[in-house]
């Protein structure tokens, strides 16, 4: 990496969620070796702690903190760490989630569309209602939510999952017509196939599963978890200053 790219970020701050495994973590990495600090957040403490590791093995600067965004007190908590750590938030990539395990609309309970909805598109606002104070408080930032091509399209057998995904941009391009006037740019970016733990959950992680996702994609392969966080990148840079309420379909053509 060029060293003027090591230096993009230099003295920022980024926030990630879902940084434990795939494309969260991919991103956290991405940040930190442009200079960020990362607050890396994920319900799961284990690989939360591989990431941190990660990251001081490039010599990078990270806060682990354990935190499920379906719980707003933790969110808060999670982000006034931030702020006692490093004294600022820049950057905010919002992208836990959890897939839909494929069942047709009157097959899923209530209580799974709750916990889909929760986790993929209430934590969203969650997250955004308590990093959005921050960001106006020191003069504007960046924050990308992680939709899917889900949320560009109808999928047999993920209702739930594709609600939520649809909610995200709906979200997204609303929140962000609400402060773009101050200097806060936030969009959405909305990932096809990408090799990652959930990939192969839903897969059903043999051959012949993943053959069948990888045929969907026009491109021939699944994405790599660095390829949706350099979007990501991009989408918090000052190279896509004039990019607002956008939702950035990175997927291969698989929804073209
Ligand atoms: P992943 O399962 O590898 O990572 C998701 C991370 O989110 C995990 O570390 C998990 O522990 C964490 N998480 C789950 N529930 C949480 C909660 N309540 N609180 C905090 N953390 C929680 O999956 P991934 O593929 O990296 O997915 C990341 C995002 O990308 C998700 O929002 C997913 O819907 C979206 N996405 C993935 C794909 C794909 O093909 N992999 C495609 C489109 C969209």
């Amino acid at each position: 990496m060029k060293s003027t790219e090591n230096e993009l970020f230099a003295g920022k701050v980024a926030f990630v969620t879902g940084a434990g495994t795939g494309i969260g973590r991919a991103t956290a990495l991405a940040f930190s070796s442009r200079g960020a600090s990362v607050v890396i957040a994920d319900v799961a403490e284990e690989t939360l702690q591989e990431t941190a590791q990660l990251i001081e093995k490039q010599g990078g600067h990270s806060l682990a903190v354990v935190c499920d965004v379906t719980q707003e007190k933790q969110i808060k908590m999670a982000l006034d760490k931030a702020i006692d750590t490093f004294g600022r938030l820049d950057y905010a990539f919002n992208n836990a989630g959890v897939e839909q395990p494929k069942a047709p609309l009157a097959d899923i309970e209530v209580a799974e569309w709750d916990r889909i909805i929760n986790t993929d598109l209430r934590s969203m606002f969650l997250c955004m209602k308590h990093e959005i104070p921050l960001l106006l408080s020191q003069g504007g930032g960046a924050i990308v939510n992680t939709s899917s091509g889900a949320g560009v399209k109808g999928i047999e057998g993920q209702t739930a999952y594709a609600a939520a995904k649809h909610g995200i941009i709906g979200l997204t391009k609303s929140a962000a017509l609400d402060y773009a006037a101050q200097n806060i740019r936030i969009n959405a970016v909305c990932p096809g196939f990408i090799d990652t733990p959930m990939m192969d959950r839903f897969s059903g992680g043999t051959e012949e599963g993943r053959h069948e996702v990888i045929s969907q994609e026009p491109i021939g392969r699944a994405g790599k978890p660095e390829e949706i966080a350099d979007a990501v990148i991009w989408l918090c840079s000052e190279a896509s200053s004039f990019i607002v309420g956008h939702a950035l379909v990175v997927d291969g053509g698989q929804t073209v």
